[in-house]
Parts: structure tokens; C-alpha cells; sequence
């Protein structure tokens, strides 16, 4: 689908072609839907705000499947910009701010003030009780928004990414890993009297996992409990390098993680907002690698005090606990993480905060077969390479000098060669030898005129 049907000379920038108006039905019962769920958290009768609720979900995940098949199941497939610069939901826009507030303040409410919620938890009760046997609480509200997201908007990452099997198989990872790893398994256990455990995160994202008192408490609930720590220490410390030497961090962060399930889903639309420049690059050198530290010493601290020999560190490891956990794991990877997508684009938490990414990103970068080799002699420096990374790379400064990606930040959402009309872009796992040799297609006279 062209963006501009009608080529413009004008020396100003166009405004953005018109929402088609097929689209605006599936558009409305979105809006609809919203309306619905504003109803329903404000109805205290639970059995009306149950039905709200539900066709709160019905509206809003019918119509965004409707949009994204009008919009991106029917065009030919491939990478289409969709005028993202020029649309104030997706160019930082008063729509991208209203968003944004949106989101960061459910955010606020979730951690701090879920009574507000009541309404909504109160009426996922039913569902809560065939799942987990017990009465719902705000992180199954959450859980049940999040699910829906990625499994909706996962739909409309299959259908405009449909020509190519790489984005095929890794949005339908992501939607299993949610939906089954992330969701119903974790409610199951818990139907099962056994402690939640999501087994796609790991520590040091799920820092708490390996702390010794859950770790304590896991290994006193029997076998599943065992085996539980088993899994945490294994996926860890063992799976994870292997896995990364072999295929780069993207086996986790495209693939299975949770956080990088959202971004690929519902932060399609806003990754091109990532900051490309030197200045967040250094920032994200600056919180990024702090912050695993952190949890490494904070891990680290919580195993000495708990063999007590050093009985005094519980005045350190208590209050840096709960410093860690409401700093970076509520403000950072939820308000922060998922509430500027549209203003700073879909991996906010991923680049700068996620001491996972920083683990698996050190991996990648020494210990790792996996880049990305590009063919400089073809590049044509268009930029749309650049422009479709989350991850804040400037992949076109690579591709025109013909030299391979090797960065700790790239996730190998592979989105960067599919926008690239060349195809001088190629994710690999090959042999480390020559892994960081550039192409031998460009002189280095060449590079003076590129
Ligand atoms: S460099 Fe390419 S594969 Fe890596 S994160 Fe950026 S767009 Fe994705
Ligand atoms: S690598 Fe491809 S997408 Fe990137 S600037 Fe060159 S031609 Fe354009």
C-alpha cells in the first residue's frame, strides 16, 4: 500500500494520508471498547461490571483485529513506514502524549493504588476462580491486559510482517511464551496450591528468584520446588550462555521474554522512536551495566548475610532491596518501560534498565557466533534500516561501510533487513572466525564518498 498514492513535490512535509473509512468501523469499536472499561472500573455492581468488562475486551480486541487485518492483511506485505513520522499517535504527537499519560498513569494506580481497580478485579473474580482457585487480584487484571496485548497485536505483527518466516516464528513465540509461560501456567500452579513461578524469566530480570529467601521457601515446597530452583539456577547461569554463544541474545528477548514480547506486539508501532544518537547511547552505558552490577551485589550481599557471617548486613541488603525493587522493578520496568513507548519508543526498559539485556548483551558481544553481516557495496544509505531499530543502532553507519553488527544492544528482531530495500543486511550464527571483518567490497578509499 503506498503511502501517497499521489506523488507530492511540495517542498513542506505532506500531511498524513486519511484514515481509509473501512478502517474508521473497526477504529470505532476500539474507542467503544475504551469507553466500555472506563464503565466498568466505575461500576460497583460487580455483575453489570463484569458484563462491561467483557465487552470492554470483546470491543477492543475485536475491533484492533479488524483495523490491523483492513490495514495490514490485505495491502501487499512487506515493510510499509505507514506514515509513522507524520501521525501524532506515532510521532510524539498530542495523541502519542495522551497515550503515553494513559498508560504511565494505570501504571501508578496498579502499584500504588489498585484500589481504584476494584471494580475490575472484583469482576475478573469468575474467570479467576476457574483458573487459579482463588479470587482475583490486580496482577491477573494485569496479566489478563497484557496477554490480551500481545496475543491482539501479535496478530497484527503476523499480518504485516507475513512475507517473512523469521518474524512469522518469533511473534508466535512470543505470543505462546505469554500466553502459556506467563499466564495460564502460573495460574495453574497456583490452582494447584503451588507457588506462581513464571519459568520465562530468569534472574537476574526476576532478580528475586535466586534471593535466598525464595530461594529458602522454593526448596521447602517439595519436589516441584526443587526443581523450580533447579530450572532458575540451570536457565541462568548454563542455558543462557549456551543458548547466547549459539544464536545471540535474540533466542530470549525476540523469542521468550515477556518484556520483549510487548515491545514486538503492541511497541511495533513506536520503535522507530528509539534515540539513535551518541548521547543515549551513553546514557544507556551509564544505566544499563550499573544496574546489573547492582543486582549482582545486592544477590551477592543477601547470600552473605544470609549465612550469617556477617549478621550486621541486613541494615544494607533491607533498604537497597526495597530501593531496587521499587526504583527498577516497578518505576523503571513498568511505568517507565512500558509508559513512554510512545514518546521514546518500545524498548525503553529493555535498552537502559534490563539487567538481563545487559547480561545476555555482554555474551553476545564477546562470547557469541551471532551478527549481523551486511554487503556495504549495496547500500544506498536510504536509512530505513536505522529507522526500523528499537534498540537505538544506527545500523546504517555499519552498512555502508560493509562492516558486521556486533552490539551488545541488538535484540535480532531482524526488523532492520526486512526494511532494507537492498537486502544488504544478513542475521547469522555463523563461525566466530572473521566474525568482526568487514567486507572486503569496500575500498577504503570508498569510505571517504560514503
Ligand atoms: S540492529 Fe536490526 S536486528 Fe538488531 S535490534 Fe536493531 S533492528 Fe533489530
Ligand atoms: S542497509 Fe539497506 S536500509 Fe540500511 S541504509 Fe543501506 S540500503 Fe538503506
Amino acid at each position: 500500500m503506498q503511502d501517497h498514492p499521489t506523488p507530492s513535490l511540495a517542498l513542506a512535509q505532506p500531511p498524513p494520508a486519511a484514515t481509509p473509512p473501512g478502517e474508521k468501523l473497526p477504529l470505532a469499536a476500539v474507542a467503544l471498547g475504551l469507553l466500555a472499561l472506563l464503565v466498568a472500573a466505575a461500576d460497583a455492581d460487580h455483575n453489570r461490571a463484569r458484563l462491561s468488562l467483557y465487552a470492554a475486551l470483546a470491543l477492543v480486541s475485536g475491533g484492533a483485529l479488524g483495523w490491523a487485518w483492513l490495514a495490514f492483511g490485505r495491502p501487499a506485505a512487506g515493510w510499509h513506514p505507514h506514515d509513522l513520522w507524520r501521525r501524532a499517535s506515532t510521532s510524539r504527537g498530542a495523541v502519542a502524549w495522551a497515550t503515553g499519560v494513559a498508560l504511565t498513569g494505570f501504571y501508578v494506580v496498579l502499584y500504588w493504588f489498585p484500589g481504584l481497580l476494584e471494580n475490575l478485579i472484583r469482576a475478573l473474580d469468575p474467570f479467576s476462580a476457574w483458573l487459579r482457585h482463588r479470587a482475583a487480584d490486580q496482577w491477573l487484571l494485569y496479566g489478563t491486559f497484557y496477554t490480551l496485548a500481545v496475543l491482539v497485536l501479535g496478530g497484527r505483527a503476523l499480518w504485516k510482517y507475513r512475507s517473512t518466516r523469521y518474524h512469522l516464528a518469533r511473534t508466535a513465540s512470543v505470543m505462546f511464551f505469554q500466553l502459556g509461560f506467563s499466564f495460564l501456567l502460573p495460574g495453574l500452579l497456583l490452582a494447584l496450591q503451588q507457588p506462581e513461578y513464571y519459568f520465562s524469566y530468569f534472574w537476574p530480570l526476576k532478580y528475586d528468584y535466586l534471593f535466598p529467601d525464595a530461594v529458602g521457601k522454593l526448596l521447602h515446597g517439595g519436589g516441584l520446588g526443587v526443581f523450580m530452583v533447579f530450572w532458575g539456577v540451570v536457565l541462568s547461569f548454563l542455558a543462557t550462555p549456551v543458548l547466547t554463544y549459539f544464536f545471540g541474545k535474540r533466542w530470549y528477548c525476540a523469542w521468550v521474554c515477556g518484556c520483549g514480547g510487548l515491545a514486538e506486539t503492541a511497541g511495533d508501532a513506536y520503535r522507530h522512536l528509539s534515540d539513535k544518537s551518541r548521547t543515549a547511547w551513553r546514557w544507556e552505558m551509564r544505566l544499563l551495566y550499573p544496574i546489573l552490577g547492582l543486582i549482582l551485589l545486592l544477590t551477592a550481599l543477601l547470600w552473605v548475610g544470609a549465612s550469617g557471617a556477617v549478621p550486621a548486613l541486613g541494615v544494607v541488603t533491607g533498604p537497597l532491596g526495597q530501593l531496587y525493587g521499587f526504583a527498577i522493578g516497578s518505576i523503571f520496568s513498568g511505568v517507565v518501560g512500558v509508559g513512554f513507548y510512545p514518546l521514546l519508543g518500545s524498548r525503553v526498559w529493555c535498552r537502559f534498565g534490563c539487567p538481563m539485556a545487559a547480561y545476555l548483551g555482554l555474551l553476545q558481544k564477546h562470547f557469541s557466533r551471532f551478527r549481523i553481516s551486511t554487503n556495504g557495496g549495496q547500500c544506498i544509505s536510504c536509512g530505513n534500516c536505522s529507522n526500523a531499530c528499537e534498540m537505538g543502532i544506527d545500523v546504517k553507519q555499519y552498512a555502508q561501510r560493509g562492516a558486521p553488527i556486533v552490539r551488545a544492544a541488538c535484540v535480532g528482531c531482524g526488523l532492520c533487513a526486512t526494511a532494507c530495500p537492498r537486502g544488504v543486511l544478513n542475521l547469522e550464527n555463523g563461525p566466530r572466525e572473521g566474525r568482526l571483518a568487514a567486507s572486503t567490497f569496500i575500498h577504503a578509499d570508498s569510505l571517504r564518498i560514503l
